[in-house]
């Protein structure tokens, strides 16, 4: 049998197949600075090319690993020297935006800023965003079920696609590109695939729902008094804006304080407060949903749910803002950094933030542990520094610090990262053994070679 590298070489143009030593001159991952490691690197340009590709991987019960823009950050792309690596940047046809129908077509490696500035030109809007944008792709949102910063309004990824083209592990291609709202003949295929983190087949091309883009946004930063009014604010803004609020977005004060530290960014109120929200609302009439947001934060300063609160006047300003919540790359100066994304009912979540700190102390007295997410989803992303402690196993202790709690709760142990290899071996924390064994049957139906990211998402049997 000729190596995998001739194999792929004799089925693609010489321009799709990567040696290892080309591949290694790529960062593993956009968190991963170490060369990717790759039996080869191949990138087809669509369906038909993929197809043969797995074929001849699932002939030959050969590991593929797919890649998309590498922004995951549960470990789902990592990749061994014996793994063929199939990446879809070549996918990057915007094939058809229907402004009639509201949809779009593209292939997988379409960048997700792309597709929305795509979409934006024609008065529409995608739904899904988040801060990976610009170098996240369609195709991966869809493999992992992306979240972000509208799902309060939209909804998560699944949501969002309408229909999907992949490529299963023997090489069928399953055309599914619907483009209705509504179609309910028989199983959602579709939906078999989002969230699947390549384990079950490679999106290939995707349609997604458009909405009408909003003709304005009122962007403001408030200042909470504590936890306990949080549910209480996010209640009042939902009665006073109707749908228009698109973010709800609770950081706590530690890590305001720690993103504003002199030389970051700026800060645009007082530093000391216990908590901060960030409240975004769109409509249609930017001259009354203006008056609207603001007598809706009059109301909730009234009723001193909110102690103090910026608006924003510009674009810049609005960014400016969500840098603040977007942007902490400051928190990784402190090594090592363990990120996480629970998910968790919000009447539990201050009293759950207070017992993950309270262990967190305990186990490590100079730990930090920085919290903020999107709330109105009851999600949190938490940011675990164990101080000056060492060992091999500060990630693992950290993370029974930071799951355990969820368990008599019922919280999730990913809200919209997923499971990749990071959080494999906790996913019975948030799915039961009946759960997991349907997990399994579907991925020995689909793939039962096991050879689409194998060792992901499913802990071993
Ligand atoms: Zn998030």
């Amino acid at each position: 049998m000729t190596d995998i590298l001739e194999a792929l070489r004799d089925l693609l143009d010489d321009d799709a197949v990567l040696a290892p030593d080309q591949a290694a001159q790529r960062a593993s991952s956009y968190w991963d600075p170490a060369p990717l490691r790759a039996a080869a690197l191949v990138r087809p340009r669509d369906a038909r090319e993929t197809g043969l590709v797995l074929a001849l991987c699932h002939d030959r019960g050969q590991p593929v690993v797919t890649h998309g823009g590498l922004t995951g950050v549960v470990d789902g792309v990592r990749s061994g020297p014996g793994d063929v690596v199939l990446s879809t940047e070549r996918m990057t046809a915007i094939e058809a935006l229907d402004d009639v129908g509201r949809t779009v077509t593209a292939g997988a490696g379409v960048t997700l800023q792309r597709l929305q500035e795509a979409a934006a030109a024609r008065g529409l809007l995608v739904p899904i965003d988040l801060g990976a944008r610009g170098s996240c792709t369609i195709g991966g949102n869809v493999a992992t079920n992306a979240g972000g910063i509208n799902v309060i309004r939209h909804g998560m990824t699944r949501d969002n696609v309408l229909g999907l083209e992949a490529v299963l592990a023997d090489g069928t291609v399953v055309t599914s590109l619907n483009r209705m709202v509504k179609n309910n003949a028989g199983y959602d295929v579709r939906q078999l695939f989002v969230g699947s983190e390549g384990t079950l087949g490679v999106v290939t091309r995707v349609v997604v729902r458009l909405v009408e883009a909003p003709a304005g946004r009122t962007t403001a930063l408030a200042s909470v008094p504590s936890f306990d009014v949080v549910p209480s604010l996010l209640r009042a803004l939902e009665r006073a804006l109707g749908g228009q609020l698109t973010a709800f977005e609770v950081m706590w004060g530690d890590y305001v304080r720690a993103v504003t530290e002199p030389g970051l960014h700026r800060a645009p109120m007082g530093r000391d407060h216990p908590f901060y929200v960030l409240v975004e609302a769109e409509g249609g009439d930017p001259a009354t949903d203006r008056a609207a947001f603001l007598a809706a934060l009059e109301r909730v300063m009234a009723g001193e749910l909110v102690t103090d609160a910026v608006v924003a006047h510009s674009e810049t300003e609005r960014r400016a803002l969500w840098a603040i919540r977007e942007q902490f790359e400051a928190l990784f100066e402190r090594r090592p950094i363990f990120l996480y994304d629970v998910s968790l009912p919000l009447g539990s979540m201050a009293a759950y933030v207070d017992e993950v700190q309270a262990r967190l102390r305990r186990r490590w007295p100079d730990s930090r542990c920085d919290a903020m997410g999107h709330v109105g989803d009851g999600n949190l992303h938490l940011f675990v520094h164990p101080g000056t402690a060492t060992g091999d196993d500060l990630h693992a202790e950290a993370d029974d610090d930071v799951y355990e709690p969820l368990r008599p709760i019922g919280g999730s142990i990913s809200a919209e990262h997923g499971i990749g290899l990071e959080k494999r071996d906790r996913l019975p924390i948030s799915r039961s053994p009946a759960e997991i064994e349907l997990m399994r049957t579907v991925k020995r139906a689909l793939d039962p070679r096991n050879i689409l990211n194998p060792g992901k998402v499913l802990p071993p049997a």
